[in-house]
């Protein structure tokens, strides 16, 4: 969905010998058949006869591209080889199929028929799929104090911004947009019992759509480790998790300018960590000169107002995502409270005037590429 973020990979020199995570290269029967010759020169031909197959067998990096959530996912994988990447992608590519139909708000699919049965106040049996997002999603809720609400599904399909691409039209009508807010759908509106569900509010319409990438990104890293992969970037439109390194050194990771193209500064990333970014440069439809975007502030009904984009770095996906939305949306005046509440230590916001909010440790890791620019550190969180 967003752009905010590009990956560079830079590519390792190749090197003939096996990683811990590929298939052991297969042995050279023939050439070892053919013996007779001298020593030496059976241990040569064999050390370039080996060099050849690994060669053949690993890549430096394998990069593999579909389409799920809306938008591009890129999985990069180090040194393995070209059968079992592409048997890996096609295992996380089932995996992102499924859980876009299973999240999709308004596609027929498990979260459509949660949405059908919401507004009847019964109980019902939720969903497998379902259940864990709406657990968490009431836990996000809560401690942001209902700034991220992803209850707010009619709100968001009102502005039209449940589809991939919204249309260039004017705003609801206002009486609509107040009517919405004054139900006042939310998280807590729904309770769980074991595996059943209601909503005491028949205005409450879930949309997944803040944090289901960095959720199926997760579910995506967690099966690539039980198939053997240690080092991988998967990046859902420019939103990411990385493990391990490659080869030893940081992912590099660029972040975007929220008002274009270009680039705002690096944060170097290893081991395990997701780096998700919310802006109001997504999705969005100008009308009349004014632009409309698609993070919608659940007090007010209308695209939320304080800052331009903001990006987290959290260990998990969906804590990053969800962080990064409820944080837009909190603005300048409580993003660092909401922040401590949902335990993210690293973030940078931009606001309207161009001034970069930081927390420390944020501000410890980025590279800036702009000279000088406005900043306001934030205490440690
Ligand atoms: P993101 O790009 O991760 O910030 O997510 C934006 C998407 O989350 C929107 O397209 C909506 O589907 C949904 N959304 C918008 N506003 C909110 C909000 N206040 N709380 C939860 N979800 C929201
Ligand atoms: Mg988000």
């Amino acid at each position: 969905m967003n752009q905010a973020i590009t990956v560079e990979i830079a590519l390792p020199a190749p090197r003939p010998q096996r990683s811990g995570q590929t298939r052991p290269a297969k042995r050279p029967h023939p050439f070892v058949a053919a013996g007779g010759a001298g020593a030496l020169k059976l241990v040569l031909a064999l050390t370039l006869l080996l060099g050849l197959v690994a060669c053949k067998q690993e890549q430096p990096v394998y990069n593999a591209r579909f389409l799920a959530f809306g938008t591009l996912v890129d999985i990069s994988l180090i040194r393995i080889s070209r059968a079992d990447a592409e048997r890996v992608v096609a295992a996380i590519e089932q995996d992102f199929t499924a859980m876009d139909r299973a999240w999709h708000a308004w596609r027929p699919g498990p979260l459509g028929r949660v949405n059908r049965l919401l507004p009847s106040g019964d109980w019902f049996a939720a969903p497998p799929s379902v259940l864990p997002l709406v657990k968490l999603g009431q836990r996000y809720a809560r401690q942001s104090d209902d700034l991220f609400d992803p209850a707010i599904g009619r709100l968001i399909a009102l502005w039209g911004f449940h589809k991939d691409h919204p249309e260039c039209r004017p705003p609801p009508p206002k009486e609509e947009i107040e009517r919405l807010v004054r139900a006042h759908p939310r998280m807590s509106d729904i309770d769980v019992k074991g595996i059943m569900m209601r909503s005491r509010n028949p205005a409450v319409q879930l949309d997944f759509g803040a944090f289901a990438k960095g959720y199926g990104i997760d579910r995506a890293i967690d099966h690539l480790r039980e198939m053997g992969v240690r080092n991988a970037i998967v990046n859902a439109g420019g939103d990411l998790r990385a493990i391990g390194s490659r080869e030893g050194r940081p992912w590099r990771i660029a972040i975007r300018a929220p008002s274009g193209g270009s680039t705002l500064g690096f944060v170097e990333v290893s081991g395990d960590e997701s780096v998700f970014t919310s802006g109001d440069y997504e999705r969005n439809f100008i009308y009349r000169g004014q632009t409309y975007h698609h993070i919608i502030d659940p007090r007010t009904g209308y695209p939320a107002r304080g800052f331009h984009s903001v990006t987290v770095i959290h260990t998990d996906g969906a804590t990053a995502d969800a962080a990064a939305t409820a944080l837009f949306v909190a603005g300048p005046k409580r993003w660092v409270e909401i922040a401590r509440r949902m335990g993210v230590h690293e973030v940078l916001a931009v606001d309207y005037a161009g001034t970069l909010h930081m927390t420390p440790a944020m501000a410890k890791r980025v590279r800036l590429l702009e000279h000088n620019p406005d900043i306001s550190l934030s205490e440690p969180l």
